[in-house]
């Protein structure tokens, strides 16, 4: 702990840190053993991505087989069984026409690519002047630099570095709640947008039908539809940043499937793996990649040095081929029916402002910021990880969490909201 405290840097956090962390020795199904022995119900899948729990026997396998033939290998002039076993799966699972797959190691790199992707793609066209980006505000996708450029500019860290940061253009958020009905009022700005500043916009990236760390918005499925149609009328790449949509979360296995679209490129991250490794992946038309690889380049100008890493593609095959063989439709139905009646008496508390639940994300949103180290303590001390932010406290479990933990989990939540 005196380490921790003195030389570790934790998301967004000072050192020494203003609370510490908890010291976790061991993780289990959906729980966290803590080093002095408690275990809490984890409300958070780490941020999304341990969709089978932790310590999933099959996983394991997957890995420790892997492990035996090879960790890694370079991706440039080679190429192995599991990377091609993965995107062989990962094209038939995704929306139409996504073909090709370029493999990052992260979720913010495959957004880094997916920007480098449009601009390439427009550049091989002659056309360098469709350079900017668009997208919505109260969006999150990463923390590296492109992917900073189009992270909210409020919430996000623009003002901070905001001499380096490519200027975005932003339409307002999606104002359409998610089983709303729709008006054409609600994309009147995006079309705005879109007939004034075409001619400059290589993409446009969004989130399908769910904002994750940006806001915790779900938004109607026919606001994507509209936005699909408006960027084929003006000639505008999209890009679906999946990486925390992905892989059954909000209901379907992609984001995109609520509105039956296809991107022209889509992010993957997060749940890939189911938690195991970071790996994440940039899906791309045939469209795309024909007209970057006949341009000036001749190539995509990207490559990591640990691009198909081949434990995280055995990792991530083991976790979606597990996820295909689950009841997970089941699962997120039965998630998201409990999290409804049990979230809904927060709407009577004063501090409650809203609370929305889909697929297996609930999200209580309240009026002030809460205290994270307090309110974590105190849901600690019933037993519950979850790790809210600013006025948002959010639970999306793993998929497999059993009906009383799930209700043990809600339980805490609303004690804690209630001030026990
Ligand atoms: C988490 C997230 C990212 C960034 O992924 P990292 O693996 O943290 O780099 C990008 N987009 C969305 C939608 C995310 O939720």
């Amino acid at each position: 702990m005196q380490i921790d405290r003195d030389h570790i840097w934790h998301p967004y956090a000072a050192i020494p840190a203003a609370t510490p962390s908890y010291p976790v020795v061991g993780a289990r199904g959906v729980r966290l053993q803590l080093a002095d022995g408690r275990e809490l119900i984890d409300g958070m899948s780490s941020w999304w991505c341990a969709l089978h729990g932790y310590n999933h026997p099959e996983i394991n396998a997957a890995i420790s087989d892997q492990l035996q033939q090879m960790s890694h290998v370079m991706f440039g002039g080679i190429t192995h069984p599991r990377a091609a076993e993965l995107v062989q799966l990962l094209v038939e699972l995704t929306p139409a026409g996504l073909n090709r797959v370029f493999l990052a190691d992260s979720g913010s790199v495959a957004v880094e690519v997916a920007i480098k992707m449009a601009l390439q793609y427009w550049q091989s066209q002659g056309r360098e002047e469709k350079c900017r980006l668009m997208t919505v505000r109260s969006g999150y996708h990463g923390d590296t630099f492109g992917a900073m450029s189009v992270c909210d500019p409020v919430t996000g860290m623009h003002h901070l570095f905001n001499r380096v940061l490519q200027q975005q253009l932003f339409a307002g958020a999606p104002a359409c709640a998610f089983a709303q009905q729709w008006d054409e009022k609600y994309i009147a700005d995006v079309s705005a947008l879109l007939e004034r500043h075409h001619g400059e916009v290589a993409a446009f990236i969004i989130e399908p039908v769910v904002q994750g760390a940006g806001g915790m918005r779900f938004y109607s499925p026919a606001y994507l539809s509209r936005l699909r149609q408006l960027c084929d009328h003006y000639e505008v790449l999209l890009i679906a940043d999946e990486i925390a949509t992905g892989f059954g979360r909000t209901g379907k296995l992609f984001g995109c499937e609520h509105a039956a679209i296809s991107p022209d490129i889509m992010c993957l991250g997060k749940a890939l793996t189911g938690g195991y490794m970071t790996l994440a992946a940039t899906l791309c038309s045939d469209k795309v990649s024909d007209t970057i690889c006949s341009g000036e380049a001749g190539v995509f100008m990207h490559g990591p040095t640990f691009m198909g890493n081949p434990l995280a593609c055995a990792a991530a095959l083991a976790s979606t081929r597990l996820l295909l063989r689950s009841p997970w439709q089941a699962n997120v139905a039965r998630i998201e029916a409990h999290l409804q009646a049990a979230l809904a008496p927060c709407r009577k508390l004063p501090q409650v402002v809203d609370v929305r639940v889909l697929g297996a994300i609930g999200v209580v949103e309240l009026s002030e910021p809460v205290s994270m180290a307090a309110f974590q303590r105190r849901l600690v001390d019933k037993g519950v990880w979850l790790r809210p932010f600013g006025r948002l406290v959010y639970v999306m479990p793993p998929f497999i969490i059993e009906q009383h933990d799930l209700a043990a989990l809600t339980a805490a939540l609303l004690a804690v909201l209630n001030g026990d």
